[in-house]
């Protein structure tokens, strides 16, 4: 910094757009970046573009909770995020990027018999799966968590379910580590270019309308995350896709004091520390659809109200900032990584509160998907269809929700 930037070299050049890209990804978030890396990395496809209306990172990939976790209990997503885990446990070798990913470990809380015996059960679809899952008793969550508020709290805990491998990792420094890695491999990658217009002749895409001009392309992936219901829209498509706020809170940067993520799903509430030393938290949505990434005060008050009977040593944080990103909600919380009724126009969303685990597993199965034109085994049932046919819907977005 004490060099005011001189000499520091790009981490990626900026290209302008070329007349036509054998693949064009709309969207420079997390997803759409790994994708763009895995296609010329794993694919060898190195025609490709990636359009960023704004800047890479900017969007949810830069504004999430960072947290990082395989702990899902339905077939479908268990198989998917342990797949994305296990690729997460080897990103910075891959990327040759230091992504800060902390394995510290995630605790659920539970709050009632029912809640443990549901723990019980994802718990051992966890482990079947080959994952990690420890059931913790109430006098373990004291001895792990001696911060908490067992006495007096609105919500007794019960205990925990414990994933070891869970953890975080630095949001925006994974876009920057994918953005590099696909630009290593001849990838463009074009911010400040927004797609206004999705090119069909006789039922297969052309290419795009941009602000920038408009660029030809064989095939596109649609990877905007809480925009996906109005790119979509572009093609003549109406996704079963809803947009929310999601908001989430930093503190001013204290000594050690959390050593994992604590999620609080009682009462809306999940807290993990920073590196930096800033307490990171959050609850749940806005629930009102909007595409602003600015939330409201009544979350605030609901999400403060239940860390304070969680966590009262909360109350003596000076909380440093707050913001929001849009959620891209699908109906039963789990995501889409499909071909669409469109030839060459491909569809990733649906990622609701999730998605930053999701990263290096999304962009690897859809990057499988798009160059080979079947699914990837780990995302074989992230189906378009089931919204319409009612068949493979993986209802599971409790587990999504408040343990992000
Ligand atoms: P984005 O980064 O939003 O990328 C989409 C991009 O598309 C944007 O950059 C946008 O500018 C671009 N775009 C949109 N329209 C166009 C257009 N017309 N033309 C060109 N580009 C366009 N997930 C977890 O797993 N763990 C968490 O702890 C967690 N916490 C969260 C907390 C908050 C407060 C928020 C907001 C999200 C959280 N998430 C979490 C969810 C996660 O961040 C998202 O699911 C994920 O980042 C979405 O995918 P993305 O990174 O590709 O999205």
């Amino acid at each position: 910094g004490l060099t005011g930037n001189r000499r520091w070299e790009r981490a990626w050049r900026k290209p302008d757009p070329k007349p036509s890209y054998d693949i064009i990804i709309i969207g420079g978030g997390g997803h759409g970046l790994a994708t763009a890396y895995y296609l010329a990395a794993v694919h060898g496809q190195s025609n490709v573009a990636v359009l960023e209306r704004g800047y890479f990172g900017g969007g949810n990939v830069g504004r999430n909770t960072t947290i990082v976790r395989a702990n899902y209990g339905l077939p479908g997503n268990s198989e998917f995020y342990s797949h994305s885990l296990k690729l997460w446990e080897g990103l910075e070798q891959e990327l040759n990027f230091n992504v800060m990913h902390s394995q510290r470990g995630v605790i659920n809380l539970f709050h009632s018999d029912g809640q443990r015996d549901a723990a019980a059960r994802r718990g051992n679809a966890m482990i079947n799966q080959g994952d990690d899952a420890i059931l913790l008793d109430r006098g373990d969550c004291r001895q792990m968590l001696p911060y908490l508020d067992f006495d007096q709290t609105r919500f007794p805990i019960y205990g925990g379910l414990y994933h070891p491998r869970g953890g975080t990792a630095r949001h925006d420094a994974v876009a920057w580590g994918f953005a590099r890695g696909a630009d290593q491999r001849g990838v463009d990658l074009i911010d400040n270019c927004e797609v206004t217009g999705i090119d069909i002749q006789n039922g297969h895409v052309t290419g795009v309308q941009t602000t920038r001009g408009a660029i030809r392309a064989k095939k596109i992936g649609i990877v905007v995350a809480g925009n996906s219901s109005r790119v979509a829209a572009m093609a003549g498509m109406r996704l079963p896709i809803e947009s929310h706020v999601l908001q989430a809170f930093v503190t001013e940067g204290l000594k050690p004091v959390i050593d994992h993520v604590v999620t609080y799903g009682m009462g809306h509430f999940y807290i993990s520390q920073s590196d930096k030393g800033g307490l990171v938290f959050g609850g749940d949505l806005d629930f009102y659809p909007s595409y602003a990434s600015r939330g409201n005060l009544p979350m605030v008050e609901h999400v403060m109200e239940a860390g304070m009977t969680l966590m009262p040593m909360l109350g003596k944080a000076r909380l440093l900032r707050s913001w929001g990103g849009i959620m891209d909600m699908s109906p039963d919380g789990s995501p889409i990584i499909d071909r669409t009724g469109i030839r060459g126009l491909y569809l990733n969303c649906g990622w609701c509160y999730g998605g930053f685990k999701a990263v290096p597993g999304s962009g690897n199965c859809f990057a499988h998907l798009m160059a080979t034109d079947r699914p990837h085994d780990a995302a074989a049932r992230y189906k378009l269809s089931r919204f319409e046919t009612g068949f493979g819907l993986m209802d599971e977005e409790g587990t999504g929700a408040q343990h992000n």
